[in-house]
């Protein structure tokens, strides 16, 4: 059998854009290379297709050993479907076009098949489509007999009651109509994808949206080298369409802004700040942002997780998990690690007590996340619903002053972490002896640590949470001083 030139993900790639499809297959070394947070996003990760070949029971695996035997696969899922010595297949392998596919699980009835493709997301998305109709044309085109497609993806409704409800844990899709839809594209791109592959010069392709839209390319680095420092598109107040816009018509500095008349306040002052170099302060706003803060504040940090799978009763899909909190004083009662291997919302409400008694506002860098894992641990526990409400009230979240305006340093990105802007404003006073360099990393050592865990992997995440809770309280006075 000749050998395939596209496979879903190089297929995906090119329909994002040919030049990363290109890349991929003749200058892969341009690749950009992988930070530590990605390896650890990537090393991570529940496997919910395991988990649902379990909907459909013994089924043959047909998954290739390594890349290089694919071929093997093929001729074992052939095999399968011609003798129908199985009624369930899973990771069934299949060639058409030169596009080689490998399905998550293939269920006969009677004399066809229904194909199912399992994500781990909560919804589907128009990606999600586009992968079925490619993986329908494929096993279509090599001859199989293939009545349905469905998605499975986990249901954002499902709530544990007891033993894993797998049947109610997914919702299985079908989407045979929509499939059906995008066949005729399906077939011209594998045409044009192809070409693309034979070419042999990189088609040119202008940096834009494109670039991080279904997916951030990994060529960045490469088709972005020649982006001036200064740019437009490090603004923070802009939209990527908005700073593309600015970028294809030629304004490719934010000095080179003109009409500033035009623009709305955030982005006057941002642009005014990063012309200056000068950081902003809305005194007056600051005033009443801090009028609203009690005497004497509480600084909390949290790390958490979203589980895919929920382990506990009560919990639903990507429910958030404390996994390491604190709130200084420096005693061990108010530092806690979530060393349980049940629901942890027990041992977290009681290390919520002295907060929760107290009158005091509760000081959070980005207290999103905190203020949910409230509000679901009062969803799964009637008796926390008074308490978590009024210390949610008492919650005051110190990344607002960004997005209100009050507040703004030319050099922070769009998406910053506290120990970035810490960097930003005091150097590496605060960051010595931080333990990890970012949450993803911290949250891929708890993970990683057998449970109960280890003093030492303890500690440093002790040590992290203490950090946090420094660097929000040096923040936070460092607004103050400047009112
Ligand atoms: S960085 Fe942008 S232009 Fe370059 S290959 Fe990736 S998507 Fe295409």
């Amino acid at each position: 059998m000749e050998k395939h030139l596209l496979s879903k993900s190089t297929f995906i790639r090119g329909m994002q854009c040919s030049k990363s499809l290109y890349l991929y297959k003749h200058r892969y070394f341009l690749r950009d290379r992988i930070s530590p947070e990605q390896l650890a996003r990537f090393s991570r990760g529940t496997d919910v297709g395991l988990l649902a070949q379990n909907l459909f029971p013994d089924g043959i695996d047909c998954k290739p050993a390594s890349p290089r035997q694919y071929a093997k696969s093929l001729e074992k899922t052939q095999q399968i479907v011609i003798e129908a010595s199985a009624d369930v297949i899973y990771e069934a392998v299949f060639q058409h076009h030169q596009v080689l596919i490998m399905l998550d699980v293939l269920v006969r009835e009677n004399e066809s098949w229904n194909a199912y493709e399992v994500k781990s997301s909560l919804k589907i998305s128009d990606t999600f489509l586009l992968d079925a109709a490619l993986q329908y044309y494929v096993m279509k085109g090599a001859g199989l007999a293939i009545d349905k497609f469905f998605l499975v993806h986990l249901n954002p409704d499902y709530v544990r009651n007891g033993q894993l409800e797998l049947h109610q844990l997914f919702v299985k899709t079908d989407v045979t109509d929509q499939v059906l839809q995008r066949q005729p594209l399906i077939a011209q791109k594998i045409d044009a994808l192809i070409g693309v592959v034979g070419l042999t010069k990189s088609p040119e392709v202008s940096i834009g949206t494109h670039c991080n839209q279904p997916y951030p390319c990994d060529f960045i680095g490469h088709c972005h080298k020649n982006v001036p420092v200064g740019s437009v598109l490090e603004l923070t107040y802009w939209s990527t369409e908005e700073k593309f816009a600015l970028y294809d018509s030629g304004t490719l500095k934010f000095s080179e802004i003109k009409n500033a008349a035009v623009l709305n306040q955030a982005q006057q002052i941002e642009l005014r700040c990063r012309q200056s170099g000068c950081e902003y302060f809305d005194k007056n706003g600051l005033k009443d942002f801090f009028n609203k803060i009690s005497n004497a504040p509480i600084f909390l940090s949290l790390l958490s997780h979203r589980q895919a799978v929920p382990a506990w009763q009560g919990y639903k899909p990507y429910d958030l998990l404390p996994l390491s909190a604190g709130f200084g004083g420096g005693n061990e009662n108010s530092n806690f690690i979530n060393n349980a291997t049940d629901s942890p919302d027990e041992s977290f409400f009681k290390f919520l007590q002295p907060l929760i008694a107290s009158n005091e506002s509760v000081v959070v860098f980005d207290a999103a996340r905190f203020k949910e894992l409230l509000q679901r641990m009062a969803v799964r526990n009637s008796n926390m619903l008074q308490d978590t409400e009024a210390l949610a009230a008492r919650i005051i979240d110190l990344k607002e002053v960004f997005s209100q305006i009050l507040y703004y340093n030319p050099q922070v990105g769009q998406d910053f972490s506290l120990l970035q802007l810490s960097k930003l404003i005091f150097g590496n006073s605060h960051l010595t002896n931080v333990p990890f360099i970012s949450d993803t990393l911290a949250t891929s050592g708890y993970l990683k640590a057998a449970k109960p865990m280890d003093a030492a992997t303890a500690q440093k995440l002790a040590a992290y949470s203490q950090s946090h809770q420094v660097m929000t309280e040096a923040f936070y006075k460092y607004l103050i001083e400047k009112l």
